[in-house]
């Protein structure tokens, strides 16, 4: 499979594209989907660059799986919430529709997100910033 330089979580790497990020490290990239399917819906993305998991290298992959629990801990906190929900999809046929791997980060239930649409309708800037800023409140407490 062939890499699509231009997908736009390639372009938030590169600083082309803008996003409301809660975190970063050498290996990973954390910020707030722009269309949530409940308030605090956060993704975790690889610097590598793979569509899915699949073409991941096995390090990158350690790496999202370690930034993933930290932030599911963090999102949890920051909403108040009783559980929290990971998801992530491989290939157009499962539902993919951003070809750079990532997971994504629910605070609540699964089965109650996936009831709402999936990428449907963009989220305030200001209410991604507050979101965002909670998460990293609830992260700053647990480092
Ligand atoms: P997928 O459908 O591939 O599992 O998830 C892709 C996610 O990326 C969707 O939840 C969608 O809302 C989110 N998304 C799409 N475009 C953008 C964007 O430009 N910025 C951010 N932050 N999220 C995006």
């Amino acid at each position: 499979m062939t890499y699509d330089t231009n997908n736009i979580f390639a372009k938030i790497l590169r600083g082309e594209a803008p996003c409301h990020k809660v975190y970063e490290d050498e290996h990973t990239l954390v910020f707030m989907d722009i269309m949530p399917q409940t308030d605090g819906h956060t993704l975790v993305i690889p610097k590598e660059a793979a569509e899915t998991i699949l073409e991941l290298s096995e390090d990158a992959l350690a790496a999202c799986i370690k930034t993933t629990k930290r932030m599911a801990q963090a999102a949890k906190d920051a909403f108040a919430a009783e559980g929290v929900s990971i998801m992530q999809v491989n290939g157009k046929a499962a539902g993919q529709t951003v070809p750079h791997v990532h997971f994504h980060i629910f605070p609540g239930a699964i089965i109650e997100i996936l009831k709402r649409p999936h990428a449907a309708a963009l989220e305030r800037p200001e209410k991604l910033d507050n979101h965002a800023k909670r998460i990293i409140a609830a992260l700053n407490e647990k480092p």
